[in-house]
């Protein structure tokens, strides 16, 4: 289906909708980017997108050529002209044309795209039974090489452990970080549920901070569910209670097991089950 695209400032029907093939975001990798959500034609937690976004940017020493704010309002425009209710928008901000050699200083314009589409949901089936994932061998980015809290445009790493858990039959694949510890998943983070209590890993276990994964820490904390940030390993996730993932896409899905073992009951648990209906709340309401 035809959309209109934001391009810096005009909306281009997204046949037309291109970059050059100078642009160091195609060349290098040279950007960052958001994947945000819209329920009923309003962007959720759009501000805190939008602030990632822009601590992405200048993370690499990017400057996106507008305000935070026109970024909000040009976010709102994509979605409301192509007629989006409950959709996915994807944000793009290129290093702009250059070169063929690696110097970002001989990029002018950067690329600002804001494509607003509908959303491609998992079947519903998954969030019932619950995800069966497994380990993969592609460590999560050093945090000195390329920091995974970093929304860039390269996303090879969590590519290639994609790759590896799609050829183990799995949808989503958990990447250990550097030390050996838990980090993330590879388009998702992760929470367990030990006695009672909420454990994720902390922000510098090399992760991104999913705009989710504090959605749930703010919920978790309303019902008076203790949330702990903390380095986990594995094992800690083959003997959780519970286990779950949060993601813009995924919203809150259960996990069931890791590496074919069980986790806990070896089906979605009742507090990974209410803060995912509590999400749904937030998001709808
Ligand atoms: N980790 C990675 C690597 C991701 O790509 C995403 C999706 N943006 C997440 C976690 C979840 O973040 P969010 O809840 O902000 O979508």
């Amino acid at each position: 289906m035809s959309r209109l695209v934001y391009i810096n400032g005009e909306m281009v029907p997204s046949e037309q909708a291109t970059v050059s093939v100078f642009d160091h975001g195609l060349l290098y990798g040279d950007g960052v980017f958001e994947g945000l959500r819209s329920y009923s034609g309003k962007v959720f937690r759009l501000q805190q997108h939008v602030r990632r976004l822009y601590e992405s940017a200048h993370a690499i020493s990017l400057t996106i050529p507008m305000s935070p704010a026109e970024m909000c309002a040009a976010t709102n425009h994509a979605v409301a002209a192509n007629g989006i209710q409950d959709g996915y928008i994807r944000t793009i901000v290129t290093r702009g044309a250059g070169t063929l050699g690696l110097d970002p200083n001989r990029c002018s314009d950067p690329k600002v795209i804001i494509i607003a589409d509908s959303i491609a949901l998992y079947p519903e089936e998954l969030y019932e039974k619950g995800l069966e994932i497994v380990t993969t061998s592609v460590i999560r980015n050093h945090p000195a090489a390329l920091s995974p809290r970093i929304k860039s445009l390269n996303y090879l790493n969590n590519i290639l452990a994609k790759l590896e858990g799609l050829k183990a039959g799995c949808v989503e694949a958990l990447m250990l970080n550097h030390k050996g510890e838990v980090a993330e998943c590879t388009g998702d983070n992760i929470f367990l549920v030990r006695d009672g209590t909420l454990l994720t890993p902390p922000l510098d276990a090399g992760i991104l901070g999913g705009v989710t994964r504090e959605a749930v820490v703010e919920i978790a904390g309303r019902a008076g569910i203790e949330v702990l940030k903390v380095a986990l390993t594995k094992h800690d996730i083959y003997v959780a209670n519970e286990c779950f993932l949060t993601g813009t896409a995924a919203e809150v899905i259960p996990v069931v097991k890791l590496d074919d073992r069980s986790i806990g009951l070896g089906k979605p648990g009742p507090i990974t089950l209410d803060l995912k209906a509590q999400f749904h709340e937030l998001t709808r309401s």
